[in-house]
């Protein structure tokens, strides 16, 4: 999903609470039914996860759904902190970072959020927290002097001054965009303008990373 990572770990496995409707792991789960319920993976757990490592830890599912235990969370965090690496932790609901963001490993993480849009679209977020609340937890986060990030993917049509707001306030060291690669699905897509006026205006802030599936849009 990300270029920068070079390894990505699932210690929490199963079906996500938020159901968004581009999700991969929905999609899998509705062609093979094999996802499963929502568990913590003990043997995942046991992995040796080396050293010098930069880690995309929870890929398949939002680990900090308000649906997962948070003694689960300190498990996963407590064996992160056994080695040395920097890790790379994406929620749609950031403020659970909140509850552990006095955890060690946090000092080597960068904490996400995705922001596709800063308009609230029901039948496709479903029940990930609206975008403003994303927003507002990342400033909190950031405000605890953690390196933040916000990944605009995939991205929707939105409102050029509202969305850039809404990142300028995650206080991000870099953002990435990305576009909808389900094809069975259509989303609301904003054009290639205003992804590039969107673009020219968060680099005056921060870095902007945009992935290989939104080249047409450079
Ligand atoms: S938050 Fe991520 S893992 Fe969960 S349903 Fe949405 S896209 Fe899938």
């Amino acid at each position: 999903m990300f270029g920068f990572v070079n390894y990505t770990f699932n210690f929490i496995k199963g079906l996500c609470l938020h159901a968004c409707l581009y999700c991969f792991m929905l999609a899998l789960d509705h062609r093979f039914n094999n996802v499963g319920a929502l568990r913590l993976d003990e043997e995942e757990l046991r992995v040796n996860l080396g050293s010098d490592n930069f880690i995309f830890v929870g890929s398949s599912t939002d680990m900090w759904a308000t649906n997962v235990p948070s003694e689960w969370i300190v498990r996963v965090l407590d064996r992160c902190d056994e080695f040395d690496n920097r890790y790379l932790f994406q929620s749609k609901d950031p403020a659970r970072f909140l509850e552990f963001i006095d955890h060690p490993v946090m000092s080597k993480s960068v904490l996400s959020t995705t922001i596709e849009t800063n308009r609230w679209y029901p039948d496709v977020m479903n029940k990930a927290p609206h975008p403003n609340d994303r927003a507002n937890a990342m400033a909190a986060v950031a405000a605890h002097g953690v390196t933040t990030m916000v990944t605009v993917e995939p991205a929707m049509a939105f409102d050029h001054d509202e969305l850039v707001a809404m990142i300028r306030a995650c206080n991000p060291t870099q953002v990435n965009i990305g576009r909808n690669t389900n094809r069975q699905v259509q989303l609301p897509e904003p054009t290639r303008a205003e992804v590039q006026t969107l673009i020219a205006e968060l680099k005056t802030f921060t870095n902007v990373v945009v992935k290989d599936n939104a080249s047409a849009w450079k």
